[in-house]
């Protein structure tokens, strides 16, 4: 059930920078990467504005990169809506789906994320989907439900061959932002549960990625990462520092 596969940690910039600030967070992050382990994958999304330039500053580093949203959309009168293929001539590979951002505040339903998921896949994009409970679904003991909801919508809209390309995130709603990560034991049990039903659908879907997002730090990365099942992680505030991100990425 547990396959060990590369780390990978992405950077969640959410609605944060400027083309001055991100130069220098991004020549450090291209050099600090540099001499990282090898088996580390790192990627950064941000805002779709900013995509140009950092395809400028970090064509030549290993850091990837992506967007952090997509339309539903192929093309057309969707005024203010961004195509993954628009998004993919800039170089991405990654894009977030389903953050719980999104969610909440743009009212996205788990049809829309999977939507969004094939969308990403169309355009050759690698999407990054997020699931979650809030606080108040943990403490209804409903976190089981809600997660195998969301990925069960997800995994009936996709093919295997589809889904085998996707990456999940673990992202407890009342981890974000919030400075409290959820403990080791917390994260283990929910990654063995997502498994579990990615496994029931089809055993190729054991090479899925999963993630974990909530208030990954320097200081408690290294214990989340070390859990068997966690492939990576999917990192907001601290992704807005180089040496924060940089040494998240050395603990994976
Ligand atoms: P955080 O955000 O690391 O700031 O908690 C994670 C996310 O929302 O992806």
């Amino acid at each position: 059930l547990l396959e060990s596969k590369n780390k990978l940690i992405v950077g969640n910039w959410k609605m944060h920078g400027s083309l001055a600030g991100n130069a220098l967070l991004l020549n450090a992050l291209a050099a600090g990467a540099a001499k990282l382990n090898a088996s580390v994958l790192t990627a950064v999304c941000v805002p779709f504005p900013y995509l140009a330039q950092v395809q400028t500053l970090l064509q030549q580093s290993c850091v990837a990169w992506g967007a952090q949203d997509l339309s539903a959309h192929l093309a057309g009168a969707y005024t203010g809506e961004v195509a993954g293929s628009m998004v993919a001539e800039f170089g991405a590979r990654w894009v977030i789906v389903g953050h719980s951002e999104r969610r909440l505040y743009h009212q996205e339903s788990n049809e829309q994320v999977v939507l969004k998921a094939k969308r990403a896949l169309e355009a050759g994009l690698t999407p990054i989907i997020c699931v979650g409970e809030t606080l108040a679904e943990r403490e209804a003991g409903q976190t089981e439900q809600v997660l195998g909801q969301q990925l069960q919508a997800v995994l009936t809209a996709l093919t295997v061959a589809q889904a085998e390309r996707m990456v999940l995130a673990y992202e407890p709603v009342w981890a974000i932002g919030t400075g409290k990560s959820a403990t080791v034991q917390e994260v283990s049990s929910v990654h063995l549960f997502l498994r579990r039903i990615l496994a029931a659908v089809d055993a190729k879907l054991a090479h899925v990625r999963v993630l974990y997002g909530g208030s990954m730090k320097p200081d408690n990365a290294r214990a989340l990462l070390a859990e068997p099942g966690v492939d990576g992680g999917l990192v907001g505030g601290a992704s807005l520092q180089a040496g924060d991100f940089l040494a998240i990425c050395q603990a994976a």
